[in-house]
């Protein structure tokens, strides 16, 4: 069992609070390790430790390519422990051990990104007569805070941990209560790769005690939140209330558009792959399933035959599916079954926990159909492995049915009609769209967020580097 402390200007200590959080394996509820509770107390340490880093001249004087070439060198040092950080990962959050490799290569992949990013933050020259140079520069913020979820833990911290650092601002990371592990591990690396103490702070605890300490501090300067919609808006009011600028990445209910003409197998394989990844525990996932109706009865056949097929298990066993991360989470799938029986949505299949496992929180791959799109079902984001399934007989019906929840995350189109493709893309309410693919294999180079209750700001990219930067204009006047 690990017995981890939290990282404060480069020393790794206890909290204020004395108090610990222990995490467990959901896959058979053994304690892996404890982390300490930390709270407002430890939050005004690591603020005021990030806030002089960013002063220190060490950091702010630092050359930008040596700047990056620390987030390279940290993005080498995740490879190197690749399967060690991909193994804590699966026994934190119970994702398969393949899908943990993906994520530590994903994080790996954020900082090389950023890292090469670094000496490329480019601002513009503005034509305004002969007598003015007018130029931008885009200057970091200050200290910045990451306020990150369980569902993917380690990638999470690197999606806006890196791209922060690369701008040059310093930070202060709360992960999640229940997966903490791999984000005070990356802090371990940073020692390694070098970063000035106080430029990269973690604090482990609940979020009504240290994440709301950090998102209503006054001397940080952005705030960064992935999580759900009621938090963001909490984390929403604590940023107005200080006027600072902030990234709200929600949930989703992200839907798979599928035309008649699709490419049939590689469609209805893809259709579960976006649900299943990460047993549905994923703010893109594929949870709302559009289909034509003239194949609705044999592609619904085609993807329940799959599902059926679907191994769950023990994520360091590898199945195609591991459990639920906690009682909590798995409890309210469950609210959402008893929602359909009341709302007389059809649950095609699936629908429970899978018993005889060695932990209580598996869930069966499930598929449900309801009367209409205003169903719960067909609405709320329920975050597991269960599809709602929705018919349409036009384009224009399909694109109704698209833009018919409060979110507008991640959409699918599958058709080998680009007309249809780009006619539906243009339209529909979503911060990323994928023509007969879904996620591009990662996706750390475009853009990211959401529309909508999915909310506002880009991660990944480059574009994500404008949220980690302010715009100064200076403009000098030529003398004759
Ligand atoms: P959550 O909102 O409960 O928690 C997210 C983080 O916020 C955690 O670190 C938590 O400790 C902290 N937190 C909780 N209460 C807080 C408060 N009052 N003030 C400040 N911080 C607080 O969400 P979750 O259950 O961890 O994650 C699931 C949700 O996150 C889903 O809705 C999912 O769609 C969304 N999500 C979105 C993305 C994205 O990139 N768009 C990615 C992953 C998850």
């Amino acid at each position: 069992m690990l017995e981890l402390k939290m990282f404060i200007n480069g020393e790794w200590v206890d909290s204020e609070s004395n108090d610990i959080i222990k995490s467990v394996n959901p896959a058979n509820m053994r304690e892996i390790a404890n982390f300490p509770r930390g709270n407002e107390q430890d939050i005004n340490k690591a603020v005021k430790s990030a806030k002089e880093a960013f002063e220190s001249v060490e950091w702010k004087e630092m050359v930008y390519a040596e700047r990056g070439r620390k987030l390279l060198h940290m993005a080498d040092l995740i490879r190197e422990n690749k399967e060690h950080l991909a193994e804590l990962e699966t026994e934190d959050m119970g994702k398969p051990l393949t899908q943990a490799r993906t994520d530590v290569e994903v994080a790996a992949r954020y900082f090389e990104y950023f890292g090469g990013a670094a000496d490329k933050i480019l601002g513009e020259t503005i034509p305004i007569n002969p007598e003015m140079l007018d130029y931008t520069v885009r200057e970091p913020f200050g200290v910045t805070a990451h306020i990150v979820p369980w569902n993917y833990p380690i990638q999470m911290t690197a999606r806006s941990l890196a791209p922060a650092l690369a701008a040059g601002n310093t930070a202060v990371v709360k992960p999640a209560e229940d997966t903490s592990v791999t984000s005070l591990h990356l802090a371990k690396l940073s020692e390694k790769a070098g970063f000035p103490k106080g430029v990269i702070n973690i604090i482990t605890g609940y979020g009504g005690e240290a994440g709301s300490a950090l998102s209503s501090h006054t001397d940080i300067d952005h705030i960064t939140f992935t999580g759900s919609v009621p938090t963001g808006s909490s984390v929403m009011k604590n940023a107005a209330e200080n006027i600072k600028s902030l990234t709200l990445e929600l949930g989703g209910k992200s839907p798979n558009i599928v035309f008649e003409d699709a490419e049939f197998e590689e469609t209805a394989q893809w259709v579960v792959k976006t649900l299943i990844q990460n047993g549905g525990q994923t703010c893109t996932a594929g949870t709302r399933l559009i289909i034509e109706e003239g194949i609705k009865n044999k592609f619904l056949d085609r993807v329940s035959e799959i599902m059926k097929n679907i191994t769950v298990g023990p994520g360091l066993d590898d199945y195609d599916m591991g459990p639920i991360v906690s009682e909590k989470q798995i409890k309210n799938l469950e609210k959402y079954m008893d929602i359909a029986k009341e709302e007389g949505t059809k649950i095609l299949q699936g629908g429970n926990r899978k018993k005889n496992m060695p932990s209580n929180l598996f869930f069966e791959p499930t598929i449900v159909v309801p009367d209409s799109e205003k169903s719960r079902l067909a609405q709320e984001e329920l975050f597991g492995p269960i599809v709602t399934v929705l018919t349409f007989e036009s384009k224009e019906e399909a694109l109704a049915l698209a833009n018919s929840t409060e979110y507008g995350l991640v959409t699918g189109i599958w058709t080998k009609n680009i007309d249809k493709a780009l006619w539906l893309s243009s339209r529909v309410k979503s911060g990323q769209v994928f023509i007969n693919n879904y996620g591009a294999g990662g996706g750390v180079e475009m853009p990211f967020g959401g529309q909508g209750k999915s909310g506002f700001g880009r991660e990944k990219g480059l574009e994500s580097l404008k949220h980690y930067t302010q715009v100064k204009n200076v403009a000098i006047k030529i003398k004759n």
